[in-house]
């Protein structure tokens, strides 16, 4: 007996039709966890919610602003002001009514991220900053999560998917976070970069295809070349070498 209800058949039916239902039903039980509902975030969460997964929970501590508006698809003009985690859950849940959706308007912090995640399958990087990401990769690390990175700027873009005791971690990347500031952003860039990880992610729940597995991949839309470079194991690396 499938898991699916006769709506959900017919509402995911080219998937089904490109993965089988059996993968289907995988989506359906998948518990995603992500922080930042932004640039990245609106189009990660809006596919894995049209895609069906089974339940997503989405942290985010800002509120939106005019100028996230180039970028940050699921915050509209009228929310200016409102808190971007209820912002995207009110969008969400139109989207598809079939998808537990959780948020937290709340910054995640090593206190926190235990009980703001407490049995997710899998991480997904929706920042846009170092020390949170390195939080991330961190608590992927302490509980055994694939974390689907990925990070713009202008008009480049860098995306791979981590997997403790299969690959190379973020730490093993970057030693150190690059100084936070105010970037330039094409809304463009992370539009294309959110749709490389949640193909990832929905390549992993199903368990098709290959992932960028310790490589990463990096896209420069000004000369429209994409190119990998391998990633290696930082033998001195503080989280994924304990
Ligand atoms: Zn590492």
């Amino acid at each position: 007996m499938s898991t699916l209800t006769e709506q959900e058949k017919q509402r995911y039916d080219r998937q089904i039709l490109l993965w089988g239902i059996e993968a289907q039903e995988k989506l359906k039980k998948a518990k995603i966890g992500i922080i930042g509902t932004g640039g990245l975030g609106s189009p990660i969460l809006t596919y894995l919610a049209v895609a069906g997964v089974g339940k997503i929970i989405a942290a985010d501590k800002d509120r939106v602003e005019l100028s996230n508006l180039n970028r940050q698809i699921l915050h509209w003009n009228k929310d200016v002001g409102k808190e971007k985690a209820v912002s995207a859950e009110e969008k969400l849940k139109q989207i598809n009514p079939e998808v537990e959706i959780i948020s937290y308007a709340t910054e995640v912090t090593e206190q926190n991220i235990e009980q703001i995640f407490p049995e997710v399958d899998v991480l997904v990087d929706g920042l846009d900053n170092y020390p949170s990401r390195f939080l991330m990769n961190e608590y992927a690390w302490k509980k055994g999560l694939p974390f689907f990175h990925g990070a713009i700027w202008g008009l480049e873009g860098r995306v791979t998917t981590f997997i403790p005791g299969k690959t190379s971690c973020l730490r093993c990347l970057y030693s150190e976070a690059p100084p936070k500031a105010v970037f330039p952003v094409a809304g463009v860039t992370p539009g294309l970069i959110a749709m490389l990880q949640t193909t990832e992610v929905l390549k992993y729940l199903t368990g098709s295809g290959e992932l960028l597995l310790d490589q990463l991949l990096i896209y420069d839309g000004e000369l429209m070349e994409f190119r990998k470079i391998k990633l290696t194991k930082n033998p001195d690396c503080p989280v994924c070498n304990r």
